[in-house]
């Protein structure tokens, strides 16, 4: 392999040990409910979710996955996006 691919690939190794290098500014992915599949999309740090709870409440357990699988690669804004929302609906951790 050429000497400059290589410095390439072990940066890349390093890279990927750190992934609070990385912000996501906006995604879309399909996430398997088991009984359905659901939409969710991340745009200007605010996150939607075509599940009938999010409609609701603004916030579902689809959503609340991906900000913890995501923690690191998410601007505080997209982590905290529905902390209000969860506030006034007292759920239970
Ligand atoms: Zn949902």
């Amino acid at each position: 392999m050429h000497s400059d691919l290589i410095g390439k690939v072990e940066k890349a190794r390093r890279y990927a040990e750190e992934p609070e290098r990385i912000k996501f500014s906006h995604l879309k992915a399909h996430f398997n409910g088991g009984n359905s599949e659901h939409e969710i999309e991340l745009k200007d740090n605010h996150w939607t979710c075509t599940c009938s709870f999010s409609h609701t409440w603004g916030t579902c357990a689809h959503i609340m996955a991906m900000q913890r699988i995501l923690t690191p690669m998410l601007t505080p804004e997209a982590i905290h996006d529905t902390d209000l929302k969860l506030d006034s609906a007292t759920v239970e951790a």
